[in-house]
């Protein structure tokens, strides 16, 4: 039995999968990524991608754990869709009560969405009228002016408007 790592949550469900929980099937695993089969099935090959470290919600993690597990559910996405013969596959997290999350460590459902499969999406195009072009390049302005760092700087090196 392994203990728990020095920054794991003895609470936190998805940290005693990564201790001792002999209920967790585990698909793969590295030094800094986890990906087991998530319990509840929405779909044959449904599986949780998550960070070794317990963070909860994707502002907590640094550029190259994001980068690791958004390369390691790519992956496993691939392989998922292979193995059960589904031509689509929804790749998606939620960070936040407000954004659905329910277990505050992060992790990425990987969902294969088989042939014909017409249950529910994340968003549907029909469930919304289009917002007006004024409208929406208000929205590029305001989140434009939240940007930081190099990605603010790239603003300047290509030009929008
Ligand atoms: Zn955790």
């Amino acid at each position: 039995m392994e203990t728990l790592a020095l920054d794991a949550d003895p609470g936190c469900p998805f940290c005693q999968n990564l201790s001792d929980n002999p209920q967790c099937a585990f698909v793969n695993r590295s030094s800094t990524v986890s990906s087991f089969v998530n319990p509840r099935q929405f779909r044959p090959g449904s599986m949780l991608v998550i960070p070794n470290r317990h963070v909860a919600t994707v502002f907590d993690m640094t550029p190259e754990e994001w980068s690791a597990v958004a390369v390691h559910a790519q992956q496993m996405a691939a392989a998922a869709c292979a193995a059960f013969g589904a031509p689509g596959v929804n790749i998606f997290q939620n960070n936040g009560r407000s954004a659905g999350q329910t277990v505050f460590h992060v992790h990425i459902h990987v969902v294969p969405r088989p042939e014909g499969d017409e249950g529910p999406t994340i968003f549907g195009g029909a469930y919304f009228d289009k917002t007006p072009i004024a409208e929406r390049f208000a929205i590029a302005a305001r989140i434009r002016e939240h940007l930081s760092g190099p990605i603010r700087e790239q603003e300047a090196l290509h030009r929008i408007e």
